[in-house]
């Protein structure tokens, strides 16, 4: 007979199969990547690219170094536009790199498009950040006569090392001139025409595969997942020098360092098994299993994880978009439950805070990818002050991993979908069960039946579908939800915006009558989660106010109300736990609005994955 979590198992692979579709993901994306090998390294960049296109977007190029010349091809669009159109693939040479851009510096154009030539074209180069001291370079390198073709800042990096080659004839001293010369963040890849590569990081993400025919330098795992398991992860301020045959790993200062090669865990390579219509969709269902599997901590990591917010006077939490939404939960369950104070930070806003870390704080930092620069600035901010950092991260060799005196991982598989859905279940999941640890006074969660109720209401997937086939031509929603559910109503409105584009805005709803009502007329949808607990009679109030203004309401509730013009109906369960269900079909809702409104979900516009600019 099978075992309940096998039942569970079963059924969402049941839903799974219900929404497989041919592969129809030929989307855009931003990263990236360069190859040193035997093998030809333009079909490999493209590969990769691909692969990697879940991180941004907005134009591609790739640059291979050949015959003592390096030839470029770049434009705007997706990989696989610009590829159809320009055929980066057919570019011969087996060193090269590859790039797929969002924009910061200059307008989406073939001429901002990466890789760059220096002015000479004996140096190509790609780059992942910000070069804050670009326009003072610029200024200098074109008094000595070098030329620029586009608006970006990351150009400079191209005739900097084009300068400091043509004074040493040295690829590894020029670079590390010109690495004591650039002031921002950065990951960048260069190649010289007589086929150097070399790979620099400092506070972006920069990985070196070692394959069989070559190395790769890469912004992330998927990137090289297909051609070799094996990582080198360089820290930063490290660069490499990289051919076909041998790696050499430095500080800038070019001192050599040593490196260890990790094997990459099996799931990064399944990243792209999936043949579903959307990785979102997917994703939105693997969370019956994910919040199953979130945190894995040992009994010991767990009470030391616990002593260590109780030792600390104070404790703060912080994150960046839903990471952020989740930190709020975390902070009202910490508070309520286990009666710790607790400062909540959004980590953009942290260095215009007046925050006091000092030896006897801690900060709990969230990041679905550890690489998100204002969550790594806020635990850099923490840290320099002697603060203790622990994380809850998806990416257990991430930046912020590396940084945390101990990391929880979400340990729910690779999440490709830009807007976050199982990464925030999970993150809850875990602090969960951290709460419970602090104060046993929450009764133990019982995951299995929560995992339980989110299968069946994924179930329910048609109804809201026909809910948001009536959201289509919205153009304004508003969610409320009172006490630990307001911040699901946050949640909830983000992922309106972010993967349908409908102006969402979300209120406790007390607040209404202090100004949002004003907004209500009979144009405007509510969303109200309303279940059965201490809340119930505050948000059955705030439905009557919106009603009586002529707004259609979405009830979200255990109990039925005609009140509601649609009643998503919710099970029941203790007040605390029900944000990791009530968000479940709102995120379905988001979802199918998305593709009522013709809006790709897996890729919103002018977002990326793991921001890792400022
Ligand atoms: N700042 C560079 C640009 O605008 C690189 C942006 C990126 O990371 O893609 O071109």
């Amino acid at each position: 007979m099978s075992s309940k979590n096998d039942w569970e198992e079963d059924i969402v692979r049941k839903i799974l199969a219900a929404f497989k579709a041919p592969k129809t993901l030929d989307q855009h994306m931003c990263s990236i990547l360069g190859y040193a090998g035997s093998s030809q390294a333009a079909p490999l960049l493209v590969e990769g690219l691909r692969r990697m296109e879940y991180r941004g977007y907005d134009s591609a190029g790739v640059a291979t170094s050949f015959m003592d010349r390096i030839l470029v091809k770049k434009g705007v669009g997706r990989v696989f536009e610009v590829n159809n159109a320009v055929n980066l693939d057919s570019l011969p040479g087996d060193v090269g790199i590859g790039h797929t851009r969002w924009a910061t510096h200059g307008k989406v154009n073939e001429a901002n498009a990466h890789p760059h030539l220096s002015s000479s074209n004996g140096i190509a180069i790609v780059h992942n950040g910000i070069i804050d001291n670009y326009l003072e370079l610029k200024r200098e390198l074109s008094l000595s006569g070098y030329t620029f073709r586009s608006e970006t800042d990351s150009e400079v990096i191209a005739n900097l090392l084009q300068r400091n080659y043509d004074t040493t004839r040295d690829f590894k001293k020029s670079m590390i001139t010109t690495l004591s010369q650039l002031k921002g963040k950065y990951a960048f890849i260069a190649i010289s025409k007589d086929g150097g590569l070399a790979a620099a990081r400092f506070q972006e993400p920069l990985m070196i595969g070692v394959g069989k025919h070559g190395y790769f330098a890469s912004s992330d795992i998927l990137g090289f997942v297909r051609n070799t398991d094996e990582v080198v992860y360089l820290d930063n301020g490290q660069f490499a020098m990289l051919s076909s045959k041998a790696i050499s790993i430095s500080d800038f200062e070019g001192n050599p360092t040593p490196h260890q090669i990790t094997k990459i865990s099996k799931e990064f390579a399944d990243a792209d098994k999936s043949d579903y219509v959307h990785y979102t969709l997917k994703e939105i269902y693997e969370q019956p299993i994910t919040i199953l599997r979130a945190g894995g901590m040992t009994t010991r990591e767990l009470d030391w994880l616990a002593a260590s917010i109780v030792r600390s006077k104070n404790v703060y939490i912080t994150g960046s978009g839903t990471s952020f939404n989740a930190a709020l939960i975390g902070k009202y369950l910490f508070s309520k439950y286990a009666r710790i104070k607790i400062e909540s930070l959004i980590s953009s806003e942290t260095q215009f805070s007046p925050v006091y870390f000092d030896s006897n704080s801690i900060l709990i930092a969230l990041s679905q990818s550890g690489e998100s620069a204002d969550v790594l600035e806020t635990a850099n901010i923490a840290k320099d002050s002697g603060a203790e950092v622990i994380s809850i991260t998806n990416v257990m060799t991430s930046s912020l991993a590396h940084m945390s005196s101990i990391s929880v991982s979400l340990n729910c598989g690779p999440e490709i979908g830009v807007a976050a859905t199982k990464s925030f279940t999970s993150q809850l999941a875990i602090l969960y069960k951290l709460t419970n640890k602090l104060c046993g006074v929450l009764d133990a969660p019982d995951f299995n039946q929560i995992s339980n109720n989110i299968s069946k209401l994924l179930l329910n997937y048609s109804y809201i579908q026909q809910i948001a086939s009536e959201l289509k031509n919205v153009s304004d929603i508003y969610v409320l939800g009172n006490g630990i559910h307001q911040y699901v109503a946050m949640e909830a409105s983000l992922k309106l915006k972010e993967l349908s584009y409908i102006h969402a805005e979300s209120f406790p709803g007390g607040e209404l009558k202090h100004g949002p009502l004003a907004l209500i007329d009979s144009n405007a949808y509510v969303v109200v989660i309303n279940p059965g607990d201490s809340t119930y009679a505050s948000m059955s109030t705030a439905t009557h106010e919106v009603k009586a203004r002529g707004a259609k309401v979405i009830g979200i509730s255990n109990i039925p109300n005609e009140i509601y013009d649609y009643w998503m109906p919710l099970p029941t369960v203790d007040e605390a736990f029900y944000p990791l269900i009530e968000i479940v079909p709102l995120q379905l809702l988001a979802y199918y609005s998305a593709i009522e409104r013709n809006a790709n979900p897996d890729y919103p516009r002018n977002l990326a994955k793991s921001v890792t600019v400022k």
